[in-house]
């Protein structure tokens, strides 16, 4: 979570000035719209949309990463604005394509329950994107399309 929260901040420090002036605002004038703008246009996308899918799609790679026992080490790599999840060891073809699996589909599936239930369908895409990590573009798609052809050289990233 840390991480990740370190990933966005230039958002978040945004996020938070823009919706303490609306709070402000609030207290000054009574006027109470601004505030609650701030919350469904920044507050709530940013803390619900962004930090919590990702420290959940992080934290699935993780969890399947602990359940390989050829798997010694999982550390944290920051570079820049991303973070890997990057394990240390030996991992199956099978293996590799699962936990490349894990971290998007946590995600999407949080996302068809939001969707599914009316609970949040807006919230519900925020989740439903990270189908789009399972594309070759990104570090989970290469490693679920072409982790059976190699070793533990590359890793399914968390960003
Ligand atoms: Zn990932």
């Amino acid at each position: 979570m840390g991480a990740v929260a370190s990933q966005v901040w230039p958002l978040l420090l945004f996020t938070g000035v823009l919706t303490g002036a609306a709070l402000l605002w609030m207290i000054r004038s009574g006027d109470a719209v601004p505030a609650a703008m701030a919350w469904m246009l920044l507050a709530k996308p940013a803390l619900l949309g962004l930090l919590v899918p990702f420290a959940l799609h992080e934290s699935a790679h993780v969890l399947v990463l602990r359940r390989i026992p050829t798997v010694t080490h999982i550390a944290l790599e920051r570079t820049g604005w991303r973070t890997s999840v990057v394990p240390a060891g030996t991992m199956t073809g099978r293996q590799t394509a699962l936990v490349a699996l894990a971290g998007p589909l946590v995600c999407v599936a949080v996302g068809a329950v939001l969707w599914l239930t009316s609970f949040d369908r807006a919230l519900s895409w925020w989740y439903l994107a990270h189908l789009a990590f399972l594309l070759p573009v990104f570090g989970d798609g290469r490693a679920l399309w072409f982790g059976s052809r190699q070793r533990l050289t590359h890793t399914p990233d968390a960003s």
